[in-house]
């Protein structure tokens, strides 16, 4: 069982990426995001307490995310691994996979860590704001997004580089280069 797990800031383009890797890793993309959007489109009890997170941009809490993403894991498309988008954005996350992944007989093979600076990013956001119109995609939500990546999720980075796994890799190029320089990172590891 192998895992990518994909790490950057909001806006970064871990969904649009995840989600063309999938063919060409036979892997699915397992993202918490879309999940929880999913709930929430379904009006599920999940979905409802998960609302009230994400439309401030707060952080849903992590036994709920660790449990949904622990049903997710188990399903079959996932026998052989699942590329990360969204998961996990806290250490108690991180902390959680590890043990999930021992009990699975899993591995991390590679963290891409997809870099774009601060100004692009909100252009993308609020663009993406208009065109999707995403309830978290307004600018207070925005900047907590922003504010809980940099206190929570960037060290995340720091724990992963012990481990070897961290691979930058710049996503302020073409999406199909990006991509490529994805699918070569993620070949080499
Ligand atoms: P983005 O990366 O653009 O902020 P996502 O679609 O990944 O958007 O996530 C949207 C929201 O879903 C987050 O702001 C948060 O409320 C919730 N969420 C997603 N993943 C997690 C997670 N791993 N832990 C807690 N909450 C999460």
């Amino acid at each position: 069982m192998k895992f990518v797990i994909l790490i950057g800031p909001p806006g970064a383009g871990k969904g649009t990426q995840a989600k063309m890797l999938e063919q060409s890793l036979g892997l699915p993309q397992v993202s918490t995001g879309d999940l929880f959007r999913y709930n929430l489109k379904n009006e599920t009890p999940l979905g409802k307490l998960a609302r009230t997170f994400m439309d401030k941009g707060e952080l849903v809490p992590d036994e709920v995310t660790v449990a949904m993403v622990k049903d997710r894991l188990a399903q079959a498309d996932a026998a052989d691994g699942a590329i990360l988008d969204g998961f996990p954005r806290t250490q108690a996350q991180a902390d959680a996979l590890d043990q999930l992944l021992s009990q699975l007989g899993g591995r991390i093979t590679v963290v891409p860590n997809i870099i774009v600076d601060g100004e692009e990013l909100i252009q993308r956001l609020l663009k993406r704001a208009q065109i999707e119109g995403r309830a978290d995609d307004n600018e207070d939500a925005i900047r907590t997004r922003m504010r809980v990546y940099q206190e929570q999720t960037k060290p995340l980075l720091d724990y992963y580089q012990q481990h070897g796994l961290v691979v930058d890799v710049n996503g302020q190029q073409s999406i199909e280069d990006v991509q490529q320089d994805l699918q070569r990172v993620i070949g080499q590891a």
